[in-house]
């Protein structure tokens, strides 16, 4: 069938949106009318090789729809379902047996091979030419996606599809890095570095925690306002203090726990040191490929836990479905941070990310 796509013809190129050809569902495919999806780093990181992808291809994994078709095999969606697609895994692995398919030990192709997980791409040009597909198991920059059945979750009446994608990755992550990873015990302190998407979310879970301090640090003091609004109880500028000595100063010692949303070295070296003993940083931020972080040897020794965690650990369904209903609740208000695009102004969505104007972009589709 033809859609309309937003196509990376190369390494660093433009997001082009032009038509292309996507598949008819074959067996355990399931095919998702997007409504909208979120523009994310990842994205941004694809398109510059820092995550593998084979292009021409097209990317977007916050997407959310819903279903028009299923191919033979599938259960568990039915047409007409409301759902967003949440990330794929496997479900045959050591890891995703074991409850964590975010760890999923396939993950690598399923995020980045540029097809099916067994098969071929979904997705090729209006002249027949290779087109990579499944870019997270869903490419959702389009009018139309190919996903799968295991990765869908289903959306609760009363919400609108177009907000939820997001909830998919940058927001599963950073709360999950709080609810799943983290788990703080009452009274504990937590610190944010980075209050974009995965930092907000953070700040968000933070509050339905029983942290009873959240500093949210940032250089943007329109963001910290936005992390006050969402929970913070305390905020440092980095621009205007040392926020490791800062952050000393509020807890009356190192925090607890600090999560690191940059992916920025020397931010990264601000979030361990800013745990005392016992302590635990949290890594979530993707920096360049092949990047190296260092840690004070000695202060590491003293029961310091420094962690990386990958799109909000645990099982995403449950997550996602949890984090739909607190925001029913009032209590995980992350319409606040998106910012609406249709499809053909991509590219003004990615410079709105990458400036700051804008945390959380969203992708609308022509239909
Ligand atoms: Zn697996
Ligand atoms: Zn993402």
């Amino acid at each position: 069938m033809r859609i309309t796509a937003a196509v990376v013809e190369e390494l660093h190129g433009p997001f082009v949106v032009r038509e292309v050809e996507l598949d008819e569902p074959g067996p355990g495919d399931v095919l998702v009318k997007v409504a909208a999806t979120g523009f994310c780093h990842t994205d941004g990181i694809a398109r510059d090789g820092d995550l593998p992808f084979p292009l021409p291809g097209v990317l977007g994994h916050e997407g959310a729809g819903t279903v028009v078709a299923v191919g033979d095999g599938v259960t568990g969606v039915r047409e007409g379902q409301d759902v967003v697609l949440g990330w794929p895994s496997c479900g045959a692995c050591r890891n995703c047996r074991a409850g964590e398919p975010r760890y999923c030990l396939r993950m690598g192709e399923l995020v980045g091979g540029g097809h099916r997980l067994d098969g071929a791409s979904a997705l090729r040009g209006t002249d027949g030419s290779p087109l990579a597909s499944h870019f997270f198991g869903q490419s959702s920059f389009g009018t139309y996606a190919m996903t799968t059945a295991s990765s869908l979750v289903p959306v609760p009446a009363g919400l609108p599809v177009e907000l939820l994608g997001p909830l998919a990755c940058g927001l599963a992550t950073g709360a999950g890095a709080v609810l799943n990873t983290l788990r703080p015990e009452p009274g504990s302190s937590i610190v944010v570095y980075g209050a974009g998407t995965v930092g907000l979310a953070a700040v968000m879970a933070a509050r339905s925690s029983a942290a009873t301090t959240v500093i949210a640090v940032d250089r943007h003091a329109g963001r910290l306002r936005l992390a006050e609004g969402l929970g913070a109880t305390h905020t440092v500028d980095a621009t205007e203090t040392d926020p490791v000595a800062a952050v000393t100063e509020i807890c009356g010692g190192p925090a607890d726990a600090s999560l690191d949303c940059t992916g920025n070295l020397a931010v990264i070296r601000q979030a361990i040191d800013s745990v005392g003993m016992l302590g635990t940083a949290l890594l979530i931020g993707g920096a360049p490929a092949g990047a190296e972080f260092t840690a004070d040897h000695l202060t590491t020794l003293w029961g310091k836990t420094i962690r990386g965690t990958l799109g909000g650990s645990g099982h995403g369904q449950q997550l996602i479905a949890a984090l739909m209903d607190l925001h029913l609740q009032g209590r995980f208000p992350f319409d606040q941070l998106v910012q609406y695009f249709p499809l053909d102004r991509i590219e003004d969505a990615v410079e709105a990310s990458y400036s700051g104007a804008v945390v959380k972009p969203i992708l609308t589709m022509p239909h």
